[in-house]
């Protein structure tokens, strides 16, 4: 083979190939899907190294699958991260993730603009837990600073915020969660790896909704979380699950063991073992699939996004329309800084009308599907304050911008004049 000076492979290469090699047994091509829940041992040693964690490899589906593998090295690999672990579903990684850093009556900072789900699950579920989270406008970075205390664990963000047109100056939080020694959780699933790198810009743990464009089809739930190996654990005394004797473990520090994929082992081994979300292989195999052609899908998504916005940003029946691709957009700059690519594919607009103009909206598009779901092949359509926001107070839903007039798209891969042409016809239902 002939050397090329190229370190690493392109994007679309390891999108196809990153952690999958033919099945040693038979060369099968593709990644079978490993329907077991379980692998023989060796012998008792070979147990005995595995449960000790000083051996890596296959001992029960909960903790780990051949197929779920293959995506946890390939989703690591297109994030530049050291280690990942898939789970059952986006809010299965949060959980597992906020696991793994706080102790009851520790806090983290999110911002307030982020998927209506993870606000319920940070300011009830979590409560319940004794995990605390302060939310904070994400658009003055110094609202992160001005709440952090020495309780503060992390700080979480959607870069490009769900629902709508938000972009989340990423940089500045990295300096000020820095200088606090603090981690920065960054929740990628509205750009997916192909737009946006969180880990590029300094963030040490991404999460996604692989539900979403990873997967991408609309086939099935799936989580992960990675781990940029950057951060370290040691330096203060914050982190004891990850630089502290684990007695569950015959006092293993899974920091001094395990080093830059600590977390994600400590996730992995106590995290999903004791709560057991774990990702099904078959979805796993669903998941692997999608992501080959993410590129491909991803830049069709943000070339029919931008044209949809610009159709309805000139459109009468229309007040507004969030999308940071637009120039009319305050966000305009910081998309450009963050995804020269294209800042993804859901959006927001109001109708001319309000609440009422909006649900005869939703109601009488055909191509579009009217559901709760992001990142399908398919042109999605829903009106968050009734369906995904619902369980925010007012005040919550105009911060998350989500409002009552607000209608959320999600743009597919159809043909652009079809898309188009259904939201027309849409539009001009009274
Ligand atoms: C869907 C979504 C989640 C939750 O993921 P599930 O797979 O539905 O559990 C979290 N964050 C964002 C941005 C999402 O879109």
């Amino acid at each position: 083979m002939s050397k090329t000076n190229k370190e690493t492979p392109g994007f679309e290469t390891l999108s196809i190939h990153a952690g999958s090699r033919p099945e040693p047994v038979t060369g099968a091509r593709n990644t079978p899907i490993y329907q077991t829940s379980s692998y023989v041992f060796e012998d008792t040693e070979h147990a005995a190294d595995l449960f000790n964690l000083s051996r890596f490899g296959f001992i029960y589906s909960r903790l780990t699958n051949p197929t779920t593998s293959v995506l946890e090295e390939r989703l690591a690999t297109l994030e530049n991260g050291k280690g990942a672990v898939a789970t059952a579903s986006g809010h299965a990684a949060q959980f597992i993730t906020f696991f793994t850093l706080m102790e009851p009556g520790d806090e983290f900072i999110a911002s307030k603009n982020l998927y209506g789900g993870s606000i319920t699950q940070f300011g009830i579920s979590f409560k319940k837990l004794g995990w605390n989270c302060k939310f904070v406008d994400p658009s003055n970075p110094k609202n992160f600073t001005k709440a952090i205390s020495k309780k503060t664990k992390a700080i979480f963000l959607e870069v490009l915020a769900n629902p709508g047109g938000i972009v989340v100056d990423l940089e500045e939080i990295v300096k000020i969660a820095n200088e606090a020694e603090i981690p920065v959780i960054v929740d990628n699933t509205m750009a997916s790896p192909f737009l946006l790198k969180p880990i590029d810009w300094g963030a040490d743990l991404v999460i996604h909704s692989t539900t979403k464009y990873l997967n991408g089809h609309g086939t099935s739930m799936g989580g992960v979380v990675i781990e940029s190996g950057k951060f370290d654990w040691s330096k203060n005394d914050k982190y004891p699950s990850l630089s502290k004797p684990d007695s569950a473990y015959h006092g293993l520090n899974f920091y001094e063991t395990f080093g830059d994929f600590a977390f994600t082992t400590r996730a992995r081994a106590v995290a999903l073992r004791d709560f057991g979300p774990t990702l099904a292989p078959m979805n796993a195999f669903l998941t692997i699939t999608g992501v080959e052609t993410l590129p491909l899908r991803m830049e069709r998504h943000v070339k029919n996004a931008l044209e949809v916005a610009k159709y309805l940003e000139l459109h009468p029946a229309i007040e507004w329309v969030s999308y940071s691709g637009l120039k009319s957009s305050p966000f305009y700059d910081l998309s450009q800084k963050y995804f020269p690519l294209g800042p993804g594919a859901v959006f927001t607009f109001g109708v001319k009308g309000g609440y009422e103009a909006g649900k005869t909206m939703v109601e009488n598009v055909n191509l579009f599907s009217h559901l709760a779901n992001v990142g399908d092949t398919r042109s999605l359509i829903i009106h968050p304050a009734s369906t995904t926001h619902r369980q925010l107070t007012e005040e919550q839903l105009i911060a998350a911008g989500a409002g009552p007039d607000v209608i959320r798209v999600s743009i597919g891969l159809e043909s652009i004049e079809d898309i188009i042409d259904d939201l027309d016809k849409a539009l001009s239902c009274k």
